[in-house]
């Protein structure tokens, strides 16, 4: 989608500092960490949230919770955990209308969410 922005990282007409890349998915540390640890991963198909995501994504959405978890424990967060979140529409407070996985960890995380 050509005003999307995780669209143009995916692209790479706007740089990211990479964690890992395939066909199907991208995951970038996130510009404004909320954590010692704060990742995204997203698909590379443009789905604008998961709320809205249909049933045949569901082995492309299956694929990314792994690589996450994969990724978290890459991160030195295996033992202890962390946080993966998908913010959507205006309440869930989602700015960037493209599927992505929120992955924290590093520290002790509130709950519940402010
Ligand atoms: P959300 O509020 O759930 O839609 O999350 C969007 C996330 O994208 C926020 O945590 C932003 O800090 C992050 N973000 C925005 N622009 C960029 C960018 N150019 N590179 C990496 N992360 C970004
Ligand atoms: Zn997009």
């Amino acid at each position: 989608m050509s005003d999307c922005l995780f669209c143009k990282i995916i692209a790479g007409d706007i740089p990211s500092k990479k964690i890992f890349e395939d066909d199907d998915l991208l995951a970038f540390h996130d510009i404004s960490p909320q954590a010692p640890v704060h990742f995204l991963v997203v698909p590379k198909k443009h789905i604008p949230n998961v709320m809205e995501a249909k049933p045949e994504d569901a082995e492309l959405l299956g694929k990314l919770l792994h690589k996450a978890q994969e990724l978290l424990a890459a991160e030195g967060c295996g033992e202890k955990g962390g946080r993966f979140v998908f913010n959507c529409k205006s309440d869930g407070m989602q700015t960037v209308p493209h599927v992505h996985l929120h992955v924290l960890g590093g520290r002790r995380l509130g709950w519940p969410p402010g």
